[in-house]
């Protein structure tokens, strides 16, 4: 089958890789649509030592599941942690912090910038039928996205700032808007601000951020850069959150003393459940279709993720098969 690889720190288009044939509680499936995230970009940095094929977001067909035949021929999105179910974590309920897991396209597991991956089948979930393949490929970053407001669960009224408007941020902004807090978001880009126009929130240009300092009650930092921190520590009030979304590469310096001394409470947030992101899909509370950039075929997959790490970049998908 054709797949991007990625070793050494390369991209590369293969042709000559063997379908791969899935196990007994696995399914194969034909991805359809793959989309390209920071996480990814990060990955060809070094971020991971990842050796494989890289890719972690996808809507596909099922084409094969032994333990499911009622899912063949159905669109789904797939859960990209993949628990062992014994060890600590597994045990206590928190299957996503497994301390043996795999991760679709980013730790031990080939992922889907390919023409079919294996992925078990409880880490399958259906595609509503009125939500496209356009906006089903969201779904992984948009369950990362609800997650990160999800912790904070702002009320109504609540006073947030989030840093950056990019891809992961556009998605954030979204989902927040879904709250009734009173949301300034923070973009650098013409192109990210343009692309905040339908959303209930006011828009700021990263240098406009002074009058801020101090004032929100929460800061979620999606800049997808270490120096996010530093500013969402200035604009967060004493004792009030900071939700961190970045994953970089590069370790960030960093005077704590702002936390210790404004009490103030970090936390970080990575993935998130699939299901409430399908239902913000499905009942258009978040419309991602707007956010696509380019949709480009595989052979072009390293064009594409050099695309996406432009400044500003939208999202960037692959196209690696028609629905039907
Ligand atoms: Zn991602
Ligand atoms: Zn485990």
């Amino acid at each position: 089958m054709r797949a991007l690889w990625l070793e050494d720190r390369r991209l590369t288009v293969r042709d000559d890789l063997p379908t791969p044939r899935p196990g007994p509680d696995e399914a194969l499936v034909r991805v359809v649509l793959a989309g390209i995230c920071g996480t990814d970009l990060e990955l060809l940095r070094g971020y991971l030592p990842f050796r494989g094929v890289p890719g972690h977001e996808m809507v596909g067909v099922v084409v094969e599941a032994a333990s499911a035949p009622h899912l063949v021929g159905h669109r789904v999105v797939a859960e990209i942690n993949i628990a062992c179910g014994d060890c600590a974590p597994c045990r206590s309920g928190l299957p996503r912090h497994c301390s043996r897991r795999r991760v679709l396209g980013l730790r031990g597991l080939d992922g889907v910038f390919a023409e079919h991956v294996c992925v078990p089948v409880a880490n399958l979930q259906r595609v509503p039928d009125r939500v496209p393949d356009g906006s089903a490929v969201f779904t992984e970053p948009l369950a990362a996205a609800r997650a990160a407001v999800d912790e904070v669960a702002p009320a109504p009224g609540t006073r947030v700032v989030l840093l950056g408007a990019g891809r992961l941020g556009q998605l954030i902004a979204r989902v927040l808007a879904t709250t009734g807090c009173r949301l300034t978001v923070v973009a650098r880009h013409a192109g990210q601000r343009d692309l905040l126009a339908s959303v209930d929130a006011e828009v700021v240009g990263e240098h406009e951020t002074a009058r801020l300092a101090g004032t929100a009650d929460v800061v979620v930092e999606a800049c997808g850069a270490g120096s996010g921190l530093a500013t969402a520590l200035d604009l967060v009030r004493p004792r009030g959150t900071v939700v961190l979304k970045t994953t970089s590469a590069a370790p960030v310096g960093l005077d704590l003393a702002r936390v210790v001394v404004d009490e103030i409470c970090l936390v970080g947030s990575r993935c998130g459940p699939f299901e409430p992101a399908l239902a913000l899909l499905a009942e258009g509370r978040v419309d991602p279709l707007p956010l696509i950039a380019a949709t480009m075929p595989l052979e072009h997959g390293p064009a594409a993720l050099e695309r996406a790490a432009a400044p500003g970049a939208g999202k960037v998908l692959l196209a690696l098969s028609a629905t039907g």
